[in-house]
């Protein structure tokens, strides 16, 4: 597997894109992506640390929460899940998510990303 290619361009073009995302999490559906690697694809959003172990090419953990309204579920890793597990009400919830840095991915790239991060 390699993810040599993979811009992060498209991260910095979509920064309006993500602004909307965290301000109308739940209204998405048809959203997608032009990923300069795969095309035209459904969206997935992971953390910062996430996204970029897919440029080092490092492991850090994969965890996900399927809400079932995205092309693929939120995932984050391992740093951020221990953060998770000390918050407690919605503010915190936001305050973490706000945190975790997410990033816009395409589909396919978030597929590599979990199987560069589960292995
Ligand atoms: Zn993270
Ligand atoms: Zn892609």
């Amino acid at each position: 597997m390699s993810a040599t290619g993979v811009d992060f361009e498209i991260n910095n073009s979509t920064n309006d894109l993500e602004v909307k995302i965290l301000s109308n999490l739940y209204d998405m559906n048809q959203k997608t992506v032009a990923c300069s690697l795969h095309g035209t694809q459904k969206i997935g959003l992971l953390c910062t640390h996430l996204a970029h172990s897919l440029l080092d090419q490092s492991s850090v953990g994969f965890h996900e929460y399927n809400d079932g309204d995205l092309g693929r579920p939120d995932a984050w890793c391992h740093e951020c899940d221990a953060k998770l597990q000390k918050v407690t009400g919605d503010s915190e919830q936001e305050q973490w998510f706000l945190a975790c840095d997410y990033k816009i991915l395409c589909a396919s790239c978030w597929d590599e990303a979990k199987e560069l991060n589960t292995r």
